[in-house]
């Protein structure tokens, strides 16, 4: 089996302890990149929270504002509609619409967070 030398430990292992990047074996062996790695993040454990934590915020705004459009435009489209059977039966269809998206919401929002 062909070795390979590690440039961080110095010690030669067998090819199937190095990863492959674009077709070739990295420079270092797994276990340095693997410790390099952990080294990193415990350096500053805080940068990688903060972004995903970032990620999940934006997403959700992204996610609240659509179903809010969603909903104004369901809300405007009932609007327009005509009158079916009197206005008691129109007014409960409009508030059924409204918990029905407020619920998808609170879904959504405890979802992604979850
Ligand atoms: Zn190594």
């Amino acid at each position: 089996m062909e070795n390979k030398s590690c440039t961080k430990c110095g010690l030669e292992k067998p090819l199937t302890e190095f990863y492959k990047r674009l077709g070739d074996t990295t420079a270092k062996c797994k276990i340095c990149i693997k410790s390099e790695m952990k080294e990193r993040y415990v350096a500053n454990p805080e940068k990688d929270k903060e972004y995903s934590k970032k990620n999940i915020e934006n997403f959700t705004q992204i996610k609240v504002k659509n179903i809010l459009n969603n909903t104004v435009r369901t809300i405007q489209k009932k609007r327009k509609s005509p009158k079916l059977n009197g206005t008691l039966k129109t007014q409960t269809m409009k508030k059924n619409v409204v918990k029905e998206d407020v619920k998808k919401i609170h879904i959504s929002l405890h979802g992604v967070i979850l």
